[in-house]
């Protein structure tokens, strides 16, 4: 059931149709579940902005899956940008996700940088969808080419989807210091490409230049702007066909790191490597996601 009334403001997605249109999108805001991740990691800010913009497509994204799964947004390469990973945990009962995150890259990275130059030659973006039992596992790899994660993600749904796909996405630092990140996107469903959609002489072409040109005009600031109810940031921009909106996912930081697993891996170990990683008898395991320090008394890993 559509739910109209609450407005939604952070920290979750919702999809959304334009009436009349064979035009459907989703939108995603974050607050306090970015603020949270993005402090944690404290990676200089044109690296969180990176990281706060690729959480939010995974949430974009991810909140798509129809069960209980994991959707994995990973951009790897061989640039001064090693590996930027994030994970988006779909609980479709309660309509909840947690989201989670971490990038590894060398210091001397230059803020201003493309995504083409920042991830190098070899640069890729793979998302793989994986709902266990319930459906085959997925993985869409497409090569990181353009200047943006925008482009990145557009390249992704012409690739793997064959929909014409428009996506914004944004991060910044409010003043107050609080990251704030958003994605929105919107797809023609029809079964056309881009080029047979503009080539067309009838009102799908209009309808789908039109809501794109919306979707450009619709500025960083708006998006982010967490007194700006997202319903209403809808209305304002497809007021004159109107839009129809349905159930809203919530979305939280959250990180799977388990300490038994993390145990059980030790013990595998031979006791020379144990001894190697201990410090005065605790083995220290820090998540690469929360930042989370699991600590193991050697002693205790023995028995
Ligand atoms: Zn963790």
């Amino acid at each position: 059931m559509a739910e109209k009334s609450l407005p939604l403001l952070e920290d979750t997605c919702l999809p959304f149709q334009i009436e009349g249109q064979d035009i459907k999108g989703r939108i995603v805001r974050l607050g306090p579940a970015v603020h949270e991740i993005l402090t944690k990691h404290n990676y200089p800010d044109h690296v969180s902005k990176l990281m706060g913009e690729t959480l939010a497509f995974t949430a974009l994204i991810g909140s798509l899956m129809k069960y209980d799964g994991i959707l994995t947004t990973q951009m790897k390469g061989d640039g001064s940008f090693r590996v930027l990973v994030s994970d988006f945990h779909k609980n479709s009962e309660s309509l909840k996700g947690d989201i989670r995150g971490y990038a590894s890259f060398d210091e001397d990275i230059v803020a201003g940088d493309s995504l083409e130059e920042i991830f190098g030659e070899k640069g890729y973006l793979a998302i793989t969808i994986d709902q266990g039992k319930f459906m085959e596992r997925y993985q869409g790899i497409v090569k990181l080419e353009g200047e943006k994660l925008t482009d990145a993600a557009e390249e992704y749904f012409r690739s793997s989807e064959q929909l014409p796909t428009k996506v914004m996405l944004s991060c910044e630092k409010d003043d107050d210091g609080k990251w704030q990140a958003g994605a929105v996107m919107i797809q023609h469903y029809a079964r056309n490409t881009e080029d047979e959609i503009l080539r067309d002489e009838s009102e799908t072409k209009d309808h789908w230049n039109t809501s794109s040109i919306l979707l450009g005009s619709l500025k960083a600031s708006e998006l982010l702007d967490n007194s700006l109810s997202l319903q209403n940031l809808l209305m304002r921009l497809y007021h004159e066909s109107g839009i129809r909106i349905f159930d809203h996912t919530n979305i939280a930081a959250g990180c799977r790191c388990n300490e038994d697993k993390i145990r059980t891996a030790l013990t595998s170990l031979d006791l020379q490597e144990l001894k190697d990683v201990a410090d005065d008898g605790t083995i220290t395991v820090t998540c690469d996601f929360c930042t989370t320090d699991h600590k193991f008394e050697l002693s205790k890993l023995l028995h």
